[in-house]
């Protein structure tokens, strides 16, 4: 095996990106399901977002679940807002880790916040330095980093200019999110090769959705070109907003047993992580696509 990281940092996704896209669960099950979490040692939990709640109203209660959970040392919790408006409800709440999104496909961004791409990387200028002075961080991710549902592929260079942009103004983290599952990874080393090139400082986050099943060697090809910061969701909660049916993030759990097998530390303990799984599952009533849930991890044996 090439040099790989010899650990990496894992952010569980679950409680955001995958519940937005499940129906809605009560504010209880919610904080039940980061509680869960926060016991699995995973290191970092994005928690919430802080939009507007006739836009996604799976996350209006946003403030209840933050003040409802038992907030654990040693794990970091942060917020994902569209803009300055959720910038500051998040600081407000007394979030010290911000995540702001833009979309690199103009499409997008159009239909997700209502302005285009420009518009929404000068506002996050000023967010970068709002939320600075509040003493606080701000990761800026671009989602549809690698295609988009309504314009389909988007261009290496468009997407890198977007990430520059935000470096330039300020951003302590670039993450870069394949919303629709588009990325495979050579896609995955260009646009990490292409960014790097002209920010090769910075810390770079990759947020993989395994709708295509890609998912877990996307972050082979990332871990492999020395990438340690992603997310994943427990159980593989979520969806594809534009695809029904189809899967959602990459799971924390499938990712931790492959990773911690090649000799890279996530911090997790691999069972706890099987069990939030299952509070997952219950929590949104389905079966979720994880298959290390259902399988076990490889060595748990059958009783001959
Ligand atoms: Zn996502």
């Amino acid at each position: 095996m090439s040099d790989l990281p010899s650990s990496i940092s894992l952010r569980e996704v679950g409680p955001r990106d995958g519940l937005q896209n499940e129906a809605p669960v009560p504010t209880e099950a919610k904080v039940e399901l980061v509680n869960a979490l926060s016991a699995t040692g995973v290191r970092r939990i994005e928690a919430v977002s802080f939009v507007h709640p006739k836009a996604i109203p799976q996350m209006a209660d946003a403030t209840e679940v933050w003040a409802g959970i038992d907030r654990r040392d040693g794990v970091r919790y942060s917020a994902l807002v569209p803009n300055l408006r959720g910038a500051q409800r998040a600081l407000e709440a007394g979030f010290n880790e911000i995540e702001v999104v833009v979309s690199a496909s103009e499409t997008h961004n159009r239909k997700n916040v209502n302005r285009s791409t420009a518009e929404s990387l000068d506002e996050i200028s000023e967010l970068i330095d709002v939320v600075h002075d509040a003493g606080s961080t701000v990761q800026v991710i671009v989602a549809t980093a690698w295609g988009c549902p309504y314009e389909g592929d988007v261009p290496v260079e468009r997407t890198v200019s977007v990430a520059h942009r935000a470096v330039r103004d300020g951003a302590d983290g670039i993450g870069f999110g394949d919303t629709t599952g588009m990325a495979t990874p050579g896609r995955v080393s260009r646009l990490v090769g292409e960014f790097r090139s002209a920010a090769p400082e910075m810390a770079v986050n990759l947020h993989f959705h395994n709708t295509r099943g890609t998912g877990l060697a996307n972050v082979m090809a990332a871990l492999q070109l020395g990438v340690d910061d992603f997310d994943a969701s427990v159980g593989g909660l979520g969806g594809c907003p534009y695809a029904p049916g189809a899967s959602g993030n990459v799971v924390t759990e499938d990712l931790v047993h492959m990773v911690e097998d090649m000799g890279v530390a996530t911090g997790v303990d691999l069972e706890a992580m099987i069990e939030a799984a299952a509070t997952a599952e219950r929590i949104v009533g389905r079966s979720l696509p994880s298959q290390v849930l259902r399988a076990g991890p490889r060595t748990r044996t059958t009783p001959a």
